[in-house]
């Protein structure tokens, strides 16, 4: 009992229920892929020292927690992945340079910035091939407006009724028009809102990669960044608003600071159970009383609770001229597992057809979600397939609502 306590994959029975729910198993039937075939490999001496191809096996892991969800006995999966994942070499697994390139941009917001801009320009030119993959990634990022988000600034952030906003990466510095409408739905919902200017990335990419002290600083900053407020910190990332709530489990050695982290995560909502409570006004797209057929997309990170699954849905069926289908086949991952895309992009194409093929059977016309990687994974995924769908971010159709 004491050693399964230390080596919770020890208690893995083997049932297999885990191989059907993951994403990466149906697309590559290997064993070794499964939750079950990395408990096995966690369980032999050649875990201590992990080779390269160990480390690839551990590297083709979504951490999108399907396995977690059936597993008989409650193994910590993702976490033993991460935990795994924290002893391997710096450039692990394919394409290590360009994840840990992805990663320290990520986390550091004047780097990330001047990437933008140059990538920007870069799409100005238009010299690269079209149907390029970095053709196509640049083609997400958004031009800068002639009036730049107005990040607002405490001007009483201390009052309980004074919401915080992290915006995450993609909303400040990808899409700043995510950003625009969860500022214009606040107000409409007569709501104060202030957005730090010096708040980071979350961190999430670096917890992933078991980088469990860039993880902790990342967190740190932010919970200094947002300690002027009182109220919800609001955030329109479902992968940024679940890694914000587990902050306390990166301060597991140190009381102190994990009794601060408690008090942030406490504050922290996720974008679309906030607003199922904000937003009072009918709420109808532009283009009169025709139905406009909507496929929720739900992201890993809030697909396996009932209340994760179900304040999307409730939003968006407030909105009079729209008909929400679902998948043919269920809630499915994406493919895009935060780096994973970025190290094994031919796997995350497969995971993301797959999942296109379901969700489209009703030919809906317009995909929204609410996290970022889902959001530029469907992008990506309907420029590269000629997808006859439009994708837009839940909190830009609710405000396309507003007029
Ligand atoms: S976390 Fe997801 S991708 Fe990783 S083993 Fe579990 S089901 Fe498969
Ligand atoms: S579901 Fe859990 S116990 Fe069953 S094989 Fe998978 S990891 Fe092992």
């Amino acid at each position: 009992m004491e050693m399964e306590e230390q080596h919770p994959e020890q208690g893995c029975v083997k049932c297999g229920a885990c191989t059907v729910v993951c994403p990466v198993f149906r697309v590559e039937p290997r064993e070794s892929l499964t939750a079950r075939g990395k408990m096995h490999l966690l369980s032999l001496p050649l875990a201590r020292q992990p080779s390269g191809h160990f480390e690839d096996i551990f590297s083709r892991c979504l951490l999108c927690g399907a396995c977690e969800t059936v597993c008989s006995r409650h193994l910590p999966i993702t976490e033993l992945v991460i935990r795994a994942r924290s002893d391997f070499s710096i450039f692990y697994g394919s394409h290590g340079l360009q994840k840990v390139a992805a990663r320290k941009a990520l986390s550091s917001s004047g780097l990330l910035q001047g990437l933008v801009r140059a990538g920007i320009s870069l799409k100005r030119i238009n010299a690269l091939p079209a149907g390029s993959g970095l053709r196509i990634k640049l083609g997400l990022l958004e031009e800068p407006r002639a009036v730049p988000v107005d990040w607002p600034v405490p001007s009483a952030p201390d009052s309980k009724e004074t919401i915080s906003y992290f915006s995450g990466c993609l909303a400040r510095h990808l899409q700043p028009s995510v950003g625009r409408a969860v500022l214009r739905l606040a107000h409409a919902g007569d709501l104060q809102v202030w957005s730090p200017e010096t708040q980071c990335c979350c961190g999430l990419a670096a917890s992933s990669a078991g980088k469990a002290e860039e993880a902790g600083r990342l967190a740190w900053q932010n919970i200094k960044f947002f300690a002027d407020g009182r109220g919800p910190i609001l955030t329109s990332c479902a992968s940024c608003s679940r890694h914000l709530a587990a902050y306390p489990e990166l301060f597991a050695g140190d009381p102190e600071k994990q009794e601060i982290a408690r008090a942030f995560s406490n504050r922290v909502v996720e974008f679309s159970a906030f607003f199922l409570n904000h937003l009072h006004d009918a709420l109808v797209l532009p283009g009169g009383q025709k139905k406009i057929k909507t496929f929720y997309h739900d992201p890993c990170h809030l697909r396996f609770t009932s209340a994760g699954r179900e304040a999307p849905r409730k939003l968006i069926d407030r909105i009079g001229n729209v008909e929400r289908v679902e998948a043919a086949n269920g809630p499915q991952c994406c493919g895009q597992g935060g780096l994973f895309h970025v190290g094994y992009p031919e796997l995350s194409r497969k995971i993301f057809q797959s999942c296109a093929d379901g969700a489209l059977v009703h030919s809906p016309d317009l995909v929204t979600t609410t996290c970022s990687g889902c959001l530029m994974q469907w992008q990506t995924g309907a420029v590269e397939n000629n997808l006859p769908v439009r994708i837009r971010h839940l909190a830009l159709v609710l405000a396309d609502c507003l007029g």
